[in-house]
């Protein structure tokens, strides 16, 4: 009694502090260390977990140490007894009579070996037994033993002394790491391999004698050689492995979701790459590839070499915050065909544009005339793409971008603009290649899983199934420009959706693809900045990405995406991509969404009444009652009559509406494109900067007559531009009257800047 009441006492007053400084341990799917980092007090003392824990190891140990170690309360004191005796009788010190617990009271609390402190060793044992369990005890035990230098604990010695996960030690493998604590300064592993093995074989023919193994076991064992040596501790995936330790400061083994298979072949295939393109003075690429049904990171390469450090190999390019080139075309037109805007055979006019004073142009400055979005997305013409982000609305799309998690996009909010779908914005590889991983999963998003704990319970449907099927089949069609030089058109080329960019100045080239399986993301560029002529995704970053899916997932077994409930299929004229009309004859089989997509008709020809020599149309207000017919005549947008009259197209114009019409159709008046109305302009004076004057007018428009001030300019063709130089500051009114007397009015406001 008395005794309880001593100990609850000291156990007050001494309270056991267990503070074990782990090294923080990053484990690949199939939990091998893929990396590690000292811990605190730059030891290498690596966690067992539970399961890890040999059984070969653990009876080896108890037999060696403390065979009635689940039976004693901490201390033996028969074991202790009989030492005293033998102490005594021959008059000196030997050790022994610890128990395991003793042993890591030792380990947590070093002090010299007196009676004394072997008094405090035995409390320490006391209260460790009180406050855990023996199995508890023995992994304590095994995780501090010491292997000699800063190695600690059965895990570190197995991984660095025998590169073998501890549960899967041999039975001489697992005695040697039972035997090389009682002496951990001089059975040094690879120095004193000899010794080590005799001491071994001292234990084996013990537990020989003990028939604590099968026989045979026990032969095979002492004739087991020891080759082994102390290694570097591993160091794959170097930049994930950084950033995984940041990121769970707390956990002494951080279980991901790395694919070891996986990650060292991107690895070797990335670096190998690089090392062709060094020559164009292109030295750096990222790459992270995204199982589909899990969302887990199965590899990540932040550089293709995180030793070189002359081009700045230990940039983790995942992460960087880069200009995506055309790579969120694929989205846009996604969330357009939601919307019901578009289908993949919606004609959309591919001419020059002007969005107040915006002017953007094609990769490769062509402009084809009408094209369908199909052919607009595969062959990534920047004008389609700018006018349908118009038509949908930027703020709707920025919406989207952050509802899929663009960190950047959501705080640069409602100050980005059309640019944004030509690389006008921030984003970052892993964020880009997170959206991609969208259209292989029906539409929908969910946040990337780097822990084996995470899971995808937060998915949320981005855009519907058939929208992102119909992205899948356009994005894998073969007709593009964007395949890769050399590529061998039948070979080579990986059954996957893809989509390139590459970002103003030549900087970024980038190539995100997906099949079934997999969602790959390849960025490749200079970590310095430096823009390279050569450098374009095409070109750059997509042989990497076949390589990659050409190497993990070679003719995907997964097989192709099969059409989603909501797609339907229906008929609709090729001039213009809408449902037919009676007078359209091309016809051709489209994707779209019933309810949802557009139902207007075919407009492509339009009922005209003319003369009977054709010269003359006439309106309801001037039609003679006899002497006319009716002619079906094409309906160009003013866009394209535009385009075909600067680029002198031949095209079929309209008759001259009558001379004799009183009547005017104020609704078909010009419109004022530039300048913007309401705008306010900056100018310089010095610089006499022009601003530019152009109208959209009615089709059967031949001359407009532009006016500055209520004073006549010019008189020109309708689709001329002209151009006008402000000489004060203030406001002007800019008029644009057609030759059929309609008007438009605007407004704008002068500066000079000072
Ligand atoms: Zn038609
Ligand atoms: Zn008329």
């Amino acid at each position: 009694m008395l005794f309880l009441i001593i100990l609850t006492t000291l156990n007050f007053l001494f309270p056991l502090r267990l503070q074990v400084d782990y090294s923080p341990v990053i484990t690949a799917s199939d939990g091998s260390v893929i990396n590690a980092f000292l811990s605190r007090d730059d030891k290498w003392r690596m966690q067992l977990e539970p399961d890890e824990i040999s059984p070969i190891l653990k009876k080896a140990i108890l037999l060696k140490e403390d065979r009635y170690f689940y039976y004693h309360p901490g201390i033996n004191l028969v074991a202790m007894g009989r030492v005293l005796v033998k102490n005594i009788s021959r008059g000196k010190k030997t050790a022994g009579a610890s128990t395991i617990t003793m042993q890591v009271a030792r380990l947590l609390y070093p002090q010299q070996r007196t009676y004394g402190n072997k008094i405090t060793e035995m409390f320490r044992a006391l209260q460790l037994e009180w406050y855990y369990s023996k199995d508890e005890i023995l992994q304590l035990y095994l995780n501090l033993v010491p292997f000699g230098g800063n190695i600690e604990g059965v895990k570190a010695a197995s991984v660095l002394y025998l590169q073998q996960s501890p549960q899967h030690l041999s039975l001489a493998q697992a005695v040697t790491l039972s035997v090389i604590p009682n002496k951990p300064t001089s059975l040094r592993i690879g120095k004193q391999n000899n010794r080590i093995v005799a001491f071994r074989n001292k234990w084996l023919r013990y537990y020989q004698e003990q028939k604590a193994f099968p026989a045979k076991d026990i032969l095979d064992a002492l004739h087991e050689p020891l080759a082994a040596s102390r290694v570097e501790a591993p160091g794959v995936a170097p930049h994930f492995a950084f950033r995984m330790r940041q990121k769970y400061q707390n956990q002494a083994i951080i279980k991901t979701t790395l694919n070891r298979h996986v990650q060292e072949k991107v690895e070797s295939l990335a670096y190998n790459y690089l090392h062709q393109l060094r020559g164009k003075n292109i030295y750096n690429a990222s790459v992270i590839v995204i199982n589909n049904q899990t969302r887990a990171v199965e590899a990540y390469l932040g550089s293709a070499d995180f030793s070189d450090a002359e081009h700045h190999g230990q940039v983790d390019g995942v992460r960087a915050i880069r200009s995506p080139g055309s790579t969120l075309k694929p989205f846009l037109y996604a969330v357009t065909i939601d919307r019901g805007l578009i289908t993949p055979h919606t004609v959309i006019s591919n001419v020059p544009i002007d969005y107040a004073g915006y002017r953007p142009e094609n990769y490769f400055g062509n402009y084809s005339g009408n094209i369908t979005i199909e052919q607009a997305l595969a062959t990534s013409l920047n004008i389609p793409a700018v006018k349908i982000l118009d038509q949908l609305g930027v703020s709707h799309f920025v919406q989207k971008l952050q509802q899929a998690g663009f960190s950047q996009v959501k705080k640069a909010g409602h100050q980005l603009g059309l640019s944004l779908i030509l690389g006008g914005c921030d984003v970052k590889l892993e964020e880009l290649t997170a959206l991609f991983a969208a259209f292989p999963n029906d539409g929908k998003f969910a946040p990337l899983r780097w822990q084996q704990q995470d899971t995808t319970a937060s998915e949320k449907s981005l855009v519907s199934p058939a929208s992102a099927y119909m992205i899948n089949q356009i994005l894998s069609q073969l007709k593009r420009p964007d395949l890769p030089y050399n590529a061998d058109n039948s070979r080579n080329l990986p059954k996957i959706a893809w989509k390139t960019g590459t970002s103003y100045g030549r900087k970024d080239a980038w190539s995100i693809g997906y099949n079934k399986k997999y969602t790959v993301g390849v960025w490749v560029g200079n970590f310095s900045g430096e823009g390279v002529p050569e450098l374009n995704g095409t070109d750059s970053a997509t042989p990497l990405l076949f390589d990659i899916f050409n190497t993990i997932d070679y003719n995907s077994p997964a097989g192709w995406f099969v059409p989603p409930g909501n797609f339907s299929q229906r008929v609709v004229c090729k001039t213009s991509g809408l449902p037919v009309n009676s007078f359209c004859s091309d016809q051709v089989l489209d994707g779209f969404l019933p309810g949802i997509s557009a139902v207007t008709k075919c407009a492509h020809l339009k009922k005209v009444l003319v003369s009977p020599d054709g010269k003359y149309a006439y309106c309801p207000s001037c039609l003679p009652d006899v002497n006319y017919k009716e002619k079906w005549l094409p309906n160009f947008a003013s866009d394209i009559l535009a385009f075909y009259e600067s680029e002198h197209i031949p095209y079929q114009q309209l008759p001259t509406h009558n001379p004799a019409c009183s009547r005017i159709f104020q609704e078909y008046a010009p419109v004022i494109v530039s300048p913007t109305a309401e705008m306010e302009y900056l100018l310089e004076q010095a610089e006499e900067q022009k601003l530019m004057l152009r109208c959209q007018a009615h089709n059967e428009v031949k001359q407009v007559y532009w006016y500055i001030n209520d004073k006549l300019i010019k008189a020109a063709p309708a689709t001329e531009n002209l151009f006008f130089t402000p000489k004060t500051s203030g406001k002007y009114k800019i008029s644009c009257t057609d030759d059929q007397g309609r008007n438009t009015n605007s407004y704008i406001l002068v500066k000079f800047l000072d």
